[in-house]
C-alpha cells in the first residue's frame, strides 16, 4: 500500500511519478533500511507497534544466508541460510498488515535531513520519514591470496562463532592482529589444539593490551609477527597456509585445518556519511543503551554500527532495543523536546516514566 498526501516537502519530479500530479508521499513514522536480522527484527516490532513504516532492503536475510549451517540462532541449533531468509520474510509479512510497506530489491542511496524529518533517496524513489533506522550491515574484508576463494567454506572462514567448533581438537590459524583477531583466537583456544595468529606488523597496536596479554599467555597460542599470508593450500579442504616474513622475505608453510580471517569489516554506511558520526572504520557510532546515533532521529543497529560483537542474535537484539526507543521518541516525546534531548536524557526519562 502507498500513503499519498500533500506534503510540505516538494520532491524531485523525476523520482516520483505521483509528484507530477501534485501529490507526494506521506511522511512515514519510520524508515528501516536493511534486510538482515537487524532490519527484519525492527520491521516486525515496528509493525506490531503500528508505526507507519517503510522497509527498504536490497536483499532479505543478511550475511549469513550464504551459510549452509547457521548456528546460535536461538531456538534453532542448525539452520540453512536460505531457510533463514524464507523465515525472515514470512515473519515480516505476517505482521505487515496495513502499516508496514515492504520494498525488497530496493537500495537506499542517501539519507538527508529535511524539515521535520529525513528524506530517503533510493534507486527507485524518494521518501520522507520522521525517524530512520540504519540496519545495512556490512561485508567482511576478504583475504585476497591464491587459494582463499577456492577454499572458502572448506576451511577458510569469516565467522569463528559459527564455524569454530567444526575444528575442535585441531591446529588452526587466525589472520589479523586487531581486537577481532584476538577475540577469535580466544574463542578458538577453548576447543582447538592450537591457534597461530598471523599479523603483518611487529606490534599489536589495533588490539587492547589486556586482551592481547591474556590470549598470548595461553600455552596453545602462537603468534607470527611481521608476516603476511601468501597462499592457502589443500585438497578437498585446507591443509596449510604459506606465510612470508616481511623483514627477511623467507617463506614458511604452516599446517592448519582452518584459516579464520579477521582483517576487518566494510560497513555499508555510505548513505549516511556526513549525516551521523562514523568511527575510523566507517561504522556508525551509537549509544549502546538506545542505539541512537549522533543525529537526533537516526538510529543504527547490527553490523553497520560500532558494536564490538557480530552475530545474528546481537543484530536482532540491537534492532529491538532501537525500536523500543524509536517508538517512545515518535509517539510519546513532545515535538519541542525531540530535537534537543541528549541521548542519555531521553533514556533516563523513559526509565522514570516506566518505573
Ligand atoms: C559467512 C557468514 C556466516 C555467518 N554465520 C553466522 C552464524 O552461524 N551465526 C551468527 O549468529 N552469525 C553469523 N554470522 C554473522 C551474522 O551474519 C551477522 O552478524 C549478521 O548478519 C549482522 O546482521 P545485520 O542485520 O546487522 O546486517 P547484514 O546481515 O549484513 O544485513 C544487511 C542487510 O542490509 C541490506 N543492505 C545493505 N545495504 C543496503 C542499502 N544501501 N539499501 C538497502 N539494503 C541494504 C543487505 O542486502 C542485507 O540484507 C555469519 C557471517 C558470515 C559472513
Amino acid at each position: 500500500m502507498l500513503w499519498v498526501l500533500h506534503s510540505p516537502h516538494p520532491m524531485p519530479q523525476d523520482l516520483l511519478p505521483q509528484a507530477k500530479s501534485g501529490y507526494t508521499v506521506l511522511m512515514y513514522d519510520l524508515a528501516i533500511i536493511g534486510g538482515g536480522p537487524a532490519g527484519v527484527a525492527a520491521g516486525v516490532y515496528a509493525a506490531r507497534k503500528r508505526l507507519k513504516t517503510i522497509f527498504v532492503a536490497e536483499v532479505i536475510g543478511g550475511q549469513s544466508t550464504d551459510s549452509q549451517d547457521i548456528q546460535n540462532w536461538i531456538g534453532t541449533p542448525h539452520l540453512v541460510g536460505m531457510d533463514m531468509q524464507k523465515m525472515f520474510e514470512a515473519h515480516l509479512r505476517e505482521y505487515a498488515s496495513d502499516v508496514l510497506e515492504i520494498h525488497i530489491g530496493e537500495r537506499g542511496d542517501k539519507v538527508e535531513k529535511i524539515s521535520g524529518g529525513f528524506s530517503i533517496k533510493t534507486n527507485k524513489g524518494l521518501y520522507e520519514t520522521k525517524a530512520v533506522l540504519i540496519a545495512t550491515g556490512g561485508s567482511r574484508k576478504k583475504l585476497e591470496v591464491p587459494g582463499a576463494k577456492e577454499f572458502e567454506h572448506k576451511g577458510v572462514t569469516y565467522c569463528a562463532s559459527c564455524d569454530g567448533p567444526l575444528f575442535s581438537g585441531q591446529d588452526v590459524v587466525v589472520i589479523g592482529g586487531g581486537n577481532a583477531g584476538f577475540e577469535t583466537a580466544a574463542q578458538l583456544l577453548a576447543y582447538t589444539k592450537s591457534v597461530t595468529l598471523i599479523h603483518r606488523r611487529a606490534e599489536f597496536h589495533r588490539a587492547d593490551a589486556a586482551t592481547v596479554n591474556t590470549v598470548v599467555a595461553h600455552p596453545n597460542m602462537h603468534t607470527l609477527i611481521d608476516s603476511s599470508p601468501v597462499e592457502v593450500k589443500g585438497d578437498m579442504f585446507v591443509k596449510s597456509i604459506t606465510v612470508k616474513n616481511e623483514k627477511t622475505g623467507e617463506l614458511s608453510e604452516i599446517p592448519t585445518a582452518a584459516v579464520f580471517v579477521e582483517i576487518g569489516m566494510i560497513p555499508a554506511t555510505q548513505m549516511v556519511k556526513g549525516l551521523v558520526d562514523l568511527d575510523e572504520w566507517g561504522r556508525i557510532k551509537v549509544d549502546g543503551k538506545t542505539q541512537r546515533t549522533s543525529t537526533t532521529g537516526v538510529w543504527a543497529a547490527g553490523d553497520c554500527s560500532d558494536g564490538i560483537y557480530h552475530q545474528n542474535n546481537i543484530a536482532a537484539g540491537d534492532a529491538v532495543k532501537a525500536l523500543e526507543d524509536i517508538y517512545f521518541w515518535v509517539k510519546a516525546t513532545p515535538e519541542g523536546e525531540k530535537t534537543d534531548l541528549a541521548l542519555t536524557a531521553i533514556s533516563e526519562k523513559k526509565s522514570s516514566l516506566t518505573a
